[in-house]
């Protein structure tokens, strides 16, 4: 992957300074608004073999206009301050545009984690976690970390351990971190959800008629032509959800060791199993290689979902991408040239701080889980059972019919923690994407969805600093 570390800053400075003009706010509280509040740098030892190695690692909390701050820590060779910054302050806008009350954080450590044995990651993580707690960077009402690119719910488990140890008793201790395993007091869904939330902001998208008709797009999900760059923990569930739930079809797959298409769509769930079994997707039955692992992003689709990296789309390949949606399921992705460039040809950009919030927005939900100490839908489910059924038993008594075993089954259903979570995140995702359309069509100097989404959360940070009495 290209590395670019202050392109990438860069392009978030430009995109706020593009969209700050069109707030109406005083510039000093702009000024606030962008800066990054807090940055740790932090270098220390770890055994690694026989000898020490000195491990390079960041948490940047962008914002404290909401505590705690939030965000994921990635392990990564990209990682350095730049990142971690550029990282953080999309923290504090994707929350504020999905209404999760919290400021924007993002840790790193600069590693590979696929050269470590588990052993060793384990090591890292618990000395970065300590450091964390030793400079009060992590807890509960303070910072919560969660996972990025390259971690997962196995380094959320060694990050709550080693609070928990250093913090016995503390009650609300299990909410230091998010993203862990559901045995451990994470929530069901939160591994899907960025994906998941990716796929309720596309659908929700090409389902306007109107939109659809100036993209020259059909509307609806179903059919539609995806390509998809990364096929981690974001691109997976996105492409595999797309596939099963809104029948699209996933043409296109962009990874590591190189791209493939096939015009029928690939079998997701398959792909990703063969990958597991044989180390690449090249051999999967069916695909067709093509000439280098960024190839895939230039194939004729309707909508292009990149999901690994930042700077993947710049001015070298903006100029050949066919697409007419690309949505940023990875942060950062499309360089803020290459993305004036591209809206300005009419693509459609479904900016990452809204199209992957989906993570976040499910992390929210493990916290206030973790905070209630109980898991949703215990104290409701069998009453709303109850309360369903005794419906359809007076609907059966007054027309004198009966409803069948499997349609009662259905009609009386209460929900589950799973269902929740994914109404709540459905919810979540259609209900920003209308307020950063909306804010579009209002606007005309607004030239495109990302401005336009940066002007929606902007503003809401800024309403807290209203407070100060500055402003009305
Ligand atoms: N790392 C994810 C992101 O970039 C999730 C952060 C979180 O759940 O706190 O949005």
């Amino acid at each position: 992957m290209s590395h670019a570390p202050n392109l990438f800053f860069e392009s978030v400075n430009q995109n706020f300074a593009k969209a700050a003009a069109y707030t109406g706010l005083p510039s000093g509280i702009l000024d606030q608004i962008r800066a990054v509040n807090t940055v740790l740098r932090l270098r220390f030892p770890v055994r690694i073999g026989d000898d020490v190695e000195v491990i390079e690692a960041y948490r940047a909390q962008h914002s404290h206009h909401r505590m705690p701050t939030k965000g994921g820590i990635r392990y990564a060779m990209t990682v350095d301050q730049e990142e971690v910054m550029a990282l953080a302050a999309l923290m504090t806008y994707k929350c504020a545009l999905v209404d999760v009350p919290f400021g924007g954080a993002k840790g790193g450590i600069k590693i590979n984690p696929k050269k470590y044995s588990v052993d060793q990651l384990e090591r890292i993580t618990r000395r970065y976690t300590y450091e964390l707690i030793n400079h009060g960077m992590i807890g509960p009402g303070k910072d919560v970390p969660a996972p990025d690119y390259g971690t997962s719910s196995r380094e959320m488990a060694w990050i709550l351990d080693t609070y928990l140890s250093m913090n016995r008793g503390e009650l609300d201790g299990i909410a230091c971190v998010t993203g862990k395993p559901v045995t451990m007091n994470g929530i069901r869904g939160r591994d899907e959800a960025t994906g998941r939330g990716v796929y309720y902001g596309v659908r929700e998208m090409v389902s306007i008629e109107e939109d659809m008709k100036k993209l020259g797009l059909t509307v609806g999900i179903e059919d539609k032509r995806i390509v998809v760059q990364g096929l981690g923990n974001v691109g997976y569930h996105t492409a595999r959800i797309c596939q099963t739930e809104g029948n699209a079809k996933i043409i296109g797959i962009a990874e590591y060791e190189g791209s493939i298409f096939n015009p029928d769509g690939f079998d997701i769930e398959a792909l990703a199993a063969h990958r597991k079994e044989h180390g690449t997707i090249m051999t999967f039955p069916g695909a067709q290689p093509l000439s280098n692992r960024m190839a895939a992003l230039e194939l004729d689709c309707d909508i292009l979902i990149p999901a690994a990296l930042e700077n993947q789309i710049t001015m070298e390949n903006a100029p050949n991408i066919k697409a007419k949606i690309i949505a940023e399921a990875a942060n950062g992705p499309i360089t803020a040239e290459a993305s004036a460039y591209l809206a300005e040809k009419g693509v459609w950009i479904l900016p990452d701080m809204y199209i992957n919030a989906g993570g976040v927005t499910v992390s929210y939900f493990e916290w206030l889980k973790n905070l209630s100490h109980v898991r949703f839908g215990r104290m409701t489910k069998r009453f709303e059972q109850n309360a369903y059924d005794n419906i359809v038993s007076a609907i059966e008594k007054y027309t004198n019919s009966k409803v069948s075993d499997r349609d009662r089954a259905i009609l009386t259903k209460g929900p589950d923690e799973i269902d929740l979570v994914r109404s709540g995140l459905e919810e979540t995702m259609i209900t920003a994407y209308h307020a950063i359309r909306d804010q579009w069509m209002a606007d005309p100097r607004i030239e495109d969805l990302r401005t336009a989404a940066f002007v929606v959360a902007i503003k809401k940070v800024g309403s807290d600093y209203a407070q100060l009495g500055i402003f009305p």
